[in-house]
């Protein structure tokens, strides 16, 4: 349920307000201060909440029940966009434009390094690299593990990028610790006791789509951390499985507009995973950016040939240079 007070309303009178329908509903309630209104987002049971009673109050502007099953990530909760701040220059969701780029899998410090120049170079802010990675076959690369994510570091350190890398289990949360935006994969977006020990820490979540999750399931694993107090949840839209097999995955672009819509939470666009075809990074990343994503994580190979996981996907620096500079200008033109 979502109470909007009037305007210049006393902010002793919100706090005895709010407190009274803690104690009369047994609910929580979330508030939300715009510039203009407060809202109040109660959640829990709220079946006993007399909504004529609450209308009547002299506070009240208005007052509606809300259907969609998930409250924090919800729109109506939260009317203005969410602003997640990496570091002094990287602020997501601000309506400016983030690249994470890099390769699939961490290999060697000289590959990690080499490329997180390269795409700064090109106008990455964030560098991407997978550490821990799920493999559909046991027999492939795993990734280099703790090493990778000291690789990581170290591309850090030399560049000044934030790191953004994928975690597969909740024992290696303390592991993550020094990581600046913790990928949760498709595979593990329902992953429910993960979500949930992530929505304890305070750190950025990058959450992945399922391979098949609707928008519902996946804004609901998006409630899941936000559920436990981590607010900095940012959601990627990296294609689904439909019956087409030209590509990958089927990149769902309605996604980027729909998700704007229901929530204020940031939209990131993985065109590389979503088509699996380095020559339809460009189209996809544009068609992104047009929609209105507020970033794009695009895999970025020194060799993609030899790639230890996705070469086929993965652009050279020198393709990845021309990429960023059509999305760049694209995005100037809106
Ligand atoms: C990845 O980013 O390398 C990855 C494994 O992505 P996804 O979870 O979208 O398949
Ligand atoms: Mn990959």
């Amino acid at each position: 349920m979502i109470i909007v007070l009037k305007p210049q309303i006393a902010p002793e009178e919100i706090t005895k307000f709010t407190e009274h329908l803690k104690a009369d509903y047994e609910v929580k309630v979330n508030r939300w201060d715009g510039v203009h209104s407060t809202v109040l987002g109660l959640i829990g049971d709220t079946t006993k909440v007399d909504i004529e009673y609450i209308d009547a109050q002299e506070i009240v502007e208005s007052v509606k029940r809300v259907q969609e099953p998930y409250k924090k990530a919800n729109r109506k909760f939260h009317p203005e966009n969410t602003v997640i701040k990496i570091s002094d220059n990287v602020s997501i969701g601000d309506g400016s434009l983030h690249i994470m780029a890099g390769p699939c899998s961490v290999e060697s410090e000289e590959q990690i390094v080499g490329v997180a120049k390269s795409v700064q170079a090109s106008g990455a802010t964030l560098l991407r690299g997978g550490a821990f990675k799920p493999r559909t076959s046991p027999y492939a690369f795993q990734g280099l593990k703790a090493e990778g994510l000291d690789l990581l570091k170290a591309a850090r350190k030399e560049t000044g990028l934030p790191i953004v890398t994928e975690i597969m289990r909740v024992s290696h949360i303390d592991m993550f610790e020094n990581v600046d935006i913790i990928q949760v994969g498709a595979r593990n977006m329902q992953n429910f006791e993960l979500l949930k020990e992530l929505g304890k820490i305070d750190k950025p979540i990058l959450l992945k789509r399922g391979l098949s999750a609707t928008i519902e399931e996946w804004l609901m694993s998006a409630e899941y951390i936000m559920a436990g107090g981590n607010e900095k949840v940012m959601l990627c839209e990296r294609g689904i499985r439909t019956f087409e097999t030209y590509t990958r995955n089927t990149l769902d672009i309605s996604a980027v507009p729909i998700i704007k819509n229901l929530s204020h939470l940031p939209i990131i666009v993985d065109p590389s995973h979503a088509s699996g075809k380095s020559r339809l990074v460009e189209p996809l990343a544009m068609a992104a950016v047009a929609a209105g994503a507020d970033g794009l994580i695009i895999e970025v190979h020194n060799d993609p040939p030899h790639a230890w996981s996705d070469g086929a996907q993965s652009l050279t620096p020198k393709q990845f240079d021309k990429v960023a500079k059509r999305v760049f200008a694209l995005k100037n033109s809106l």
